[in-house]
C-alpha cells in the first residue's frame, strides 16, 4: 500500500491514515518562507542552519512513518515565519533577529502580519494535527503521539553530546522504556535533553496530546547523525524498532 501524501500551505499530510501506532509530527520540517514576503541572501544562509529549520527531521519523520504505517503532519513553513512549536503569545514566537544578525523579513514587523502568519500558518497546522489526532484516536489500537525535532551539537558555548533526546513531561515511564529501547541500538540517549519538556518547550505535542488524552512524547535528535538523506533514514528505522519494541499498550492517566 502506497503512503498518501496531502499538501497544503501550511501543512503536508503523509503516511497511512487510521493504521499504525504513532502520530507523527514535525513542526520545524521546513525552512520555507512563502511569498509574498521575500528573502535576501543572508536570511537565505540562516535559513538553512538550525535556526530556519530541524535539519534531517522530515526525512526521519518519513522513514519512521513508513517502516510503521503511521500517519505524519509536517508544518510546511520555517520556525522563523512563525514557530509552529511555540504558543501564538511566546515571546519567541517570531524571531526579529538570529546571533544578533536582523532577519530582513521580520524587520518591522506590523501587528497585523503577525495575525496574518498566525491565521494562515501555525493555526492551520494546529488545526490540522488536532484533526488528524482526533481522527486516529478513535480508529482501534494504541497511539503515541510523537513530536519530532533536531538539535545542533553545538549551541553556542554549549556543547551538546548526547545523540537523542527523549522529551517528556506527564509520561514517564513511556519516556523511560523508550529510551532503555533506544539505548540497546548503541545510541547515548537522554531524557529531558538537550532541554526539558517541563518548561514550556514542547507545546505542539503538549497542546494536543493534552487535548485529546493521548500519550505524548517529543524526540530531539543531534543533526551531526541525520545531516544526510542516509543517515537520516538510517536513524528512522532504528526508532521505528525502538517503538515497536516498546509495545504501545500504555495508560494515558497513569502515564
Ligand atoms: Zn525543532
Amino acid at each position: 500500500m502506497k503512503p498518501i501524501h496531502e499538501i497544503h500551505e501550511s501543512h503536508e499530510v503523509y503516511g497511512f491514515p487510521g493504521k499504525g501506532p504513532l502520530l507523527v509530527t514535525c513542526e520545524h520540517s521546513s525552512r520555507r518562507i512563502p511569498a509574498p514576503l521575500r528573502t535576501t541572501r543572508t536570511d537565505r544562509n540562516w535559513l538553512a542552519t538550525h535556526w530556519g529549520w530541524d535539519i534531517g527531521a522530515r526525512t526521519v519523520c518519513r522513514e519512521l512513518i513508513r517502516q510503521t504505517q503511521s500517519l505524519g503532519v509536517f508544518a510546511r513553513f520555517s520556525r522563523l515565519l512563525c514557530d509552529a512549536n511555540r504558543a501564538p503569545d511566546h515571546q519567541h514566537l517570531i524571531r526579529c533577529a538570529v546571533e544578533g544578525s536582523v532577519l530582513s523579513f521580520n524587520k518591522r514587523l506590523t501587528i497585523e502580519e503577525v495575525d496574518r502568519r498566525l491565521e494562515k500558518y501555525h493555526a492551520p497546522y494546529h488545526a490540522a494535527v488536532d484533526h488528524a489526532v482526533a481522527q486516529r484516536i478513535n480508529s482501534p489500537g494504541d497511539v503515541l503521539l510523537l513530536a519530532v525535532h533536531s538539535f545542533t551539537p553545538q549551541f553556542g558555548e554549549e556543547k551538546r553530546t548526547m545523540d537523542l533526546g527523549v522529551l517528556y513531561d506527564p509520561f514517564e515511564s513511556v519516556a523511560l522504556r523508550l529510551q532503555a529501547e533506544i539505548a540497546k541500538t548503541g545510541l547515548n540517549v537522554a531524557l529531558n535533553e538537550p532541554y526539558s519538556a517541563k518548561d514550556g518547550l514542547m507545546y505542539a505535542a503538549t497542546r494536543h496530546g493534552d487535548e485529546h488524552g493521548a500519550v505524548y512524547l517529543e524526540l530531539e535528535l543531534n543533526q551531526k547523525l541525520i545531516g544526510t538523506a542516509p543517515d537520516a533514514r538510517k536513524m528512522g528505522r532504528t526508532l521505528a524498532t525502538a517503538l515497536r519494541n516498546i509495545r504501545l499498550r500504555v495508560n494515558p492517566v497513569s502515564g
